[in-house]
């Protein structure tokens, strides 16, 4: 445990650092930074963190070197003109290092629901306690606690042995290569420990993501007047069949699985489900074909390659038994979106640091949990570095009026800086 003195020291500071908090997400907030045209927020926080002692990495990630990762998650643009932005304040040797990951992307405003926003998305307007605004929780509330427990830091002239970095990432939201950037720049290690600063509230402590994999389906109907349609086999029977076939297999994925880190926050453990379905040209034309389109996923553990192909083999026996399907083979195929699933274990020494961390800094045990689909994945399977989500929570998240809790930022600094101190150790 950390010295008594130095850990109230640093939850004053935080809680002094209340204003400075809202400035950083409120700023940030005013800056659009839809994933693809993230610059401008990444260069804000780069900005802020000129002003400190940390050694600053800014780089532009190379489609090229990405594109030839296992882990790469197709996108149909490069990087150009974007940047990654990692703030390295250096320790003093012999330490674990931290990092304090963020993301400066967030998804669009809808237009069909822009109407709706009580509070203007890029406003940063504060009322009750939280500050409003697209990408306030999810997560410039968390990429500001990840500055400004570097501020605190380099104020009070803290020494630790370890190195802590904040990092403001890009192209989150459309699956993760900023982190794999930073994965291939080498920012994470088997030395470190990543709080992934999401909207998780303090008080559950991510330790897993679910693997997952996209997936698009075709059957074949035939085509003809609705006035024949007694006689002929329309694609959205036959897409029905495969529908249901799905349903069965995600029922018997749930029965089958046994998985404590997600028996109680969710309804559904490991999801699989068709989400789209596509028949048709015209209101009196039978369909001869059908597409529907959905995601598989897994749990830590499963490898999402071989749960796919025994999910394909699995819709094959069905269609054995089907006369049509038999003779109208569908096609399977993957696209788009693919997760490794990962995870550390609950007793892992990071989750142990943190937990104490937190009960030293704000009082507050966070539960362990699994989570769904993140970047997590990246460094603990590409770069064996314990990694957690863990942040400053709100609501509304990817939705109308999204908000970030006050209090839960200044908690989250208060619990992060603790982190620092007993994980990368104090210098003598
Ligand atoms: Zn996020």
């Amino acid at each position: 445990m950390a010295d008594a003195k130095l850990v109230s020291a640093l939850t004053e500071a935080a809680e002094a650092r209340r204003e400075r908090l809202i400035e950083v997400v409120r700023q940030a907030v005013r800056i659009p930074s839809v994933t693809g045209a993230e610059g401008d927020a990444a260069a804000y926080f780069a900005e802020q963190c000129q002003r400190l002692d940390v050694e600053l990495d800014i780089w532009s990630p190379d489609i090229d070197e990405l594109r030839a990762h296992r882990a790469f998650v197709p996108v149909e643009y490069d990087y150009a003109g974007r940047s990654n932005v990692v703030a390295t304040r250096r320790g003093m040797g012999g330490g674990r290092d931290l990092v304090l990951y963020g993301h400066a992307d967030t998804v669009p405003v809808d237009p069909n629901t822009a109407a709706a926003w009580t509070h203007a998305p890029t406003g940063g307007e504060v009322a009750e306690g939280r500050v409003y605004g697209r990408g306030a929780a999810d997560m410039k509330g968390g990429c500001a606690v990840g500055l400004v427990a570097l501020e605190v830091l380099e104020e009070l002239g803290v020494r630790l042995r370890g190195n802590v970095s904040a990092q403001f990432l890009l192209d989150e939201e459309a699956g993760g290569n900023g982190t794999l950037a930073a994965v291939l720049r080498g920012h994470y290690s088997a030395n470190a420990g990543c709080i992934m600063l999401e909207p998780t509230s303090p008080r559950l402590l991510v330790i897993s993501g679910r693997g997952a994999q996209f997936y698009r389906i075709r059957v074949a109907g035939q085509e003809g007047g609705a006035e024949y349609h007694r006689d002929l086999v329309s694609a959205i029977d036959v897409a029905f069949t495969i529908y249901q076939a799905v349903k069965r297999f995600a029922q018997m994925r749930e029965a089958e699985l046994d998985a404590p880190l997600y028996a109680e926050r969710w309804r559904t453990k490991v999801p699989t489900a068709i989400c789209t379905l596509n028949a048709g040209n015209w209101p009196s034309t039978v369909p001869g074909e059908a597409v529907l389109e959905g995601t598989i996923e897994c749990l830590p553990g499963e490898d999402i390659h071989a749960v796919v192909a025994r999910f394909e083999r699995y819709l094959r026996e069905v269609a054995a038994d089907d006369p049509w399907l038999r003779e109208h083979p569908f096609s399977f195929e993957r696209f788009g979106l693919w997760f490794d699933a990962a995870g550390i274990e609950p007793e892992h020494p990071f989750v142990t640091a943190l937990r104490a961390a937190s009960r030293d800094a704000i009082g507050v045990d966070p539960k362990v949990v699994g989570g769904g689909g993140s970047d997590l994945r990246l460094p603990v399977v590409y770069a064996n570095c314990p990694t957690v989500l863990w942040g400053p929570g709100g609501g509304m998240i990817h939705s109308v009026d999204e908000y970030v809790e006050i209090d839960q930022l200044v908690a989250m600094l208060k619990a992060v800086l603790v982190a620092a101190v007993e994980w990368c150790g104090v210098a003598e």
